[in-house]
């Protein structure tokens, strides 16, 4: 009997998955497979690469053991597959990020010389990309109105298809030259747990005791304020419209968190519109602005990597980064604009830096996180506004507890609360005296971006 294949990407789960629905519909027998591309073994990073191994395992659990992995080019693999089942269709969720984008094209062209039919069924998102327009049929450029549009379009309810009877292909059964390969393991030692069960259960957690505080405390990183979702929708173990179905718009903070949501969405729909965007500056003006990439950059950008800077928020930050592969959205704006604005350095170095660190990394938050900071992207910081590290650190860490955990230089110090921030009275031993004065280089950013009017 032919079969059909379900083929897995960042979208890895069981529950409200469209595309599993779709599988079953086609009352076949479904070989689950996921191929492992060098490409973006290359680019992960090891913590993403351990999320992905990690949560390949939990599928493979869930589906007692009958999920493939193989490694290769999927436009190879995918067909060759397909050829050992006798599959006519291959059903997968939508990517829509550059790389995916072209990926799914060179498949799904190799399947067609094949006679096999791709079928992409749902998204990683509540509202896919190029669904949320303005009358004419352009773009959004700037968030707010995408929001209320976005909310306009709205979203289905979650799909049921955990629960899908499904005949699902023994893998041992399958022809000796399809070559099987373990997930990823490099033996990184994540913060969170990864996978389906982990991400539902970290989410239900979010929810009964994290939301109703989340408006107030998302942007305080001394508190554990925030959901850490991030990876596991990075990764699809839960998908955002699960999620939507538990907020309780009647209770505070649900509002507030379907923003961040909405966000999500909206730089996945900017990346999808101008793939450029991916390292280029969304607004092209700014590629002309003046970079230092001298010998005392590259100095200056190692400080910033470990967490060597002299301004105990951003070592902070960078700290927890290199430590655990998270940082709070908060720290990540704020070493990003001294990235930018006191080192006068290309947002792409440090867009590439968190690229290899973060677990949750993903090309649509991050590239256009950075040019949020650098004043390059859709609606960005206007560029006159450069955020003073320490008057950030006061605010957004008065307690200080969260400079104290990730700098240990400074946890034994007599400084109470938030005074750990300013040194005034000098700083402990080993701990490094500013790189730069940020008043003289508030005023140089202010000069360079002048200059780009
Ligand atoms: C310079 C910079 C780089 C960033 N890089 C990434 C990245 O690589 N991957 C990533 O997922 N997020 C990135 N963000 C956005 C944000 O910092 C993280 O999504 C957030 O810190 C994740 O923690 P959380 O899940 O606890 O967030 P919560 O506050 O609990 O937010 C819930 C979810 O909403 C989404 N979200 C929240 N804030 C944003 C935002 N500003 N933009 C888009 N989506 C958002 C995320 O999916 C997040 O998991 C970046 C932000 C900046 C300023």
């Amino acid at each position: 009997m032919s079969s059909t294949l379900l083929w897995f990407r960042r979208d890895l789960r069981l529950h409200d998955l469209p595309a599993l629905l779709e599988a079953a519909a086609d009352g076949a027998e479904v070989l689950a497979c996921f191929v492992l591309d060098p490409r973006l073994e290359t680019s992960s990073g090891p913590r993403r690469l351990q999320y992905l191994g990690d949560a390949l395992r939990a599928l493979s659990a869930a589906l007692d053991g009958r999920l493939l992995v193989t490694r290769g080019r999927p436009e190879e693999q995918i067909p060759a597959l397909c050829a050992a089942v006798d599959a006519g269709t291959v059903h997968v969720s939508a990517d829509f990020s550059p790389f995916g984008v072209r990926r799914d094209e060179a498949v799904a062209t190799a399947l067609a010389d094949a006679g096999v039919t791709m079928q992409a069924t749902g998204s990683p998102y509540l509202v896919s990309p190029g669904r949320v327009t303005k009358e004419d049929g352009s773009p959004y450029k700037v968030f707010t109105p995408y929001l209320a549009r976005w909310r306009e379009v709205g979203w289905r309810a979650p799909a049921p298809s955990a629960t899908t009877a499904v005949q699902w292909v023994d893998p041992a059964a399958m022809p000796n030259r399809i070559r099987r390969v373990d997930p990823p393991d490099p033996g990184v030692i994540l913060d969170i747990e990864a996978g389906e069960p982990a991400a539902r259960h970290q989410w239900a957690e979010f929810v009964d005791t994290g939301l109703a505080d989340y408006a107030e405390d998302r942007n305080r990183p001394d508190k554990p304020g925030t959901s850490r979702m991030s990876a596991h929708l990075k990764f699809g173990t839960i998908h955002p419209r699960t999620m939507a179905a538990d907020l309780d718009f009647r209770r505070t903070g649900a509002g507030a968190y379907l923003r961040e949501l909405a966000f999500r969405d909206f730089y996945a729909a900017v990346l999808a519109e101008w793939p450029r965007s991916a390292w280029w500056n969304w607004n092209a003006r700014y590629d002309a602005i003046e970079v230092d990439t001298d010998e005392a950059a590259v100095a200056a950008f190692e400080a910033w990597k470990q967490g060597r800077t002299g301004f105990p928020i951003v070592d902070a930050g960078m700290r927890q980064l290199r430590e655990t592969g998270f940082m709070h959205n908060r720290v990540r704006m704020i070493v990003a604009s001294f990235l930018v604005k006191d080192l006068h350095l290309p947002w792409q170095w440090g867009a590439r830096w968190f690229l290899e660190q973060l677990v949750d990394g993903d090309m649509a938050n991050n590239q256009h996180g950075w040019q949020w900071c650098a004043g390059s992207g859709t609606d960005a910081a206007p560029y006159f506004r450069v955020f003073n590290p320490t008057a950030q650190g006061e605010k957004f860490d008065p307690s200080g507890d969260y400079v104290r955990r990730w700098v240990p230089e400074l946890a034994d110090t007599e400084l109470a609360g938030g005074d750990v921030h300013k040194l005034k009275r000098g700083r402990p031993a080993g701990y490094p005296e500013p790189i730069v004065d940020h008043a003289t280089e508030r005023v140089e950013a202010l000069r360079r971006y002048g200059q780009i009017g």
